[in-house]
């Protein structure tokens, strides 16, 4: 962990922040491995170009140890103000930057108690390191690929005509767990109609013979990285025909993404590329979100595959490519998979099928 912290604070000192404090969250974790609960007694990493300290409250000492948190640790007793003791740490600082996901409550405390200095969102910071991936982390990312992969392998076990959305998304979260995820992040089967709402998540709907469903699901390893995997399935029947051409539509396009994405590509053109293709097919105003997320501790980080994200990839960015096509009333499809650059290429995570699977 001590070598993302000197990345922080090289990357701090370009920035001009001169303290970086960062609260329980995926900032935290990523940056000294603790993955604290965010509970009312303020824990925090105050990080400046003098060094970094992790207060913690009293109590919750031997949890940061236990977590091997690297860095010297300041506890403060149930009667101190621990804001102070940040700002005491911190020093003389001009520019403070926060996490983005820190508390109001604490962001206003903390103000109260640094008096003149100017506060800052400290999320691009942390995200520009975590945005690329170690080989760890690369390696963790697969294995949570594989299991969700597993996970779609098997669900000719559970989707049927007459079953709910919600008895075959039951069955699929325990399959989430089951096949080497420690929690289920999220379960989407969008039977017929549903599959035009990109979010819906189960309903009580019964699933009918020859309707496409899609389902996209992920969660988190115990290494704490994230799946995510949409398929597309019809059970008991055919399609109608219209559907089948708009899948060979989506089909066309995430390969063509899959093989534009690469280092040194914007992340903005991946989803042109995808765009285009869907466009030209006619389903132009049917593609109605973003390319992908970048996704690590998080399901959903930087980078943003996105019209107006000039970043260009690098060796290391994982993210995923999933372009959907959603006519409402009717049907929709998605197709996603999780991807990382590697030094000249792509490397995709995901590997089951990506046609349409008959059950
Ligand atoms: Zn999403
Ligand atoms: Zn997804
Ligand atoms: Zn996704």
């Amino acid at each position: 962990m001590t070598e993302r912290l000197d990345r922080a604070r090289i990357l701090a000192g370009q920035m001009g922040v001169d303290a970086l404090l960062v609260t329980p969250g995926a900032d935290l974790r990523y940056l000294t491995g603790y993955a604290a609960k965010p509970l009312e007694r303020l824990t925090c990493l105050v990080l400046t170009q003098r060094g970094v300290h992790l207060v913690v409250p009293a109590l919750e000492r031997a949890a940061a140890e236990a977590a091997g948190v690297s860095v010297p640790i300041v506890t403060f007793g149930e009667t101190d103000d621990p804001y102070r003791i940040v700002a005491e740490l911190a020093g003389d600082v001009e520019v403070v930057a926060v996490d983005d996901q820190m508390w109001a409550s604490r962001v206003f405390a903390l103000q109260e108690a640094f008096g003149e200095a100017q506060f800052a969102l400290g999320g691009e910071l942390v995200s520009t390191l975590r945005m690329v991936k170690d080989a760890e982390e690369v390696r963790a990312l697969r294995e949570a690929a594989a299991a969700i992969d597993r996970v779609h392998a098997r669900m000719g076990e559970w989707l049927r005509p007459g079953r709910t959305e919600r008895e075959v998304g039951a069955d699929i979260a325990r399959a989430i767990l089951d096949e080497g995820h420690e929690q289920v992040d999220f379960v989407i089967v969008g039977s017929g109609p549903n599959g035009a709402s990109p979010h819906h998540e189960v309903s009580d709907r019964v699933i009918g013979a020859g309707e496409p469903v899609v389902v996209d699901i992920g969660g988190t390893t115990a290494a704490g990285y994230c799946s995510d995997s949409t398929r597309n399935y019809v059970v008991g029947g055919e399609p109608d025909p219209g559907y089948l051409a708009m899948m060979e539509v989506l089909k066309h396009a995430q390969q063509a993404q899959r093989e534009h994405a690469r280092p040194g590509v914007t992340a903005e053109s991946v989803d042109q590329v995808g765009r285009r293709i869907i466009a030209e097919a006619g389903y132009g105003d049917r593609f109605i979100h973003r390319t992908g997320h970048g996704i690590g501790q998080e399901t959903h980080e930087e980078p943003y595959i996105v019209e107006g994200n000039t970043r260009v990839l690098e060796p290391g960015m994982a993210f995923s490519i999933e372009p959907g096509i959603y006519v409402e009333g009717h049907w929709g499809a998605r197709i996603e998979d999780i991807v990382v650059c590697t030094e000249d290429g792509l490397e995709v995570l995901n590997h089951s099928p990506r046609d349409l699977v008959r059950l």
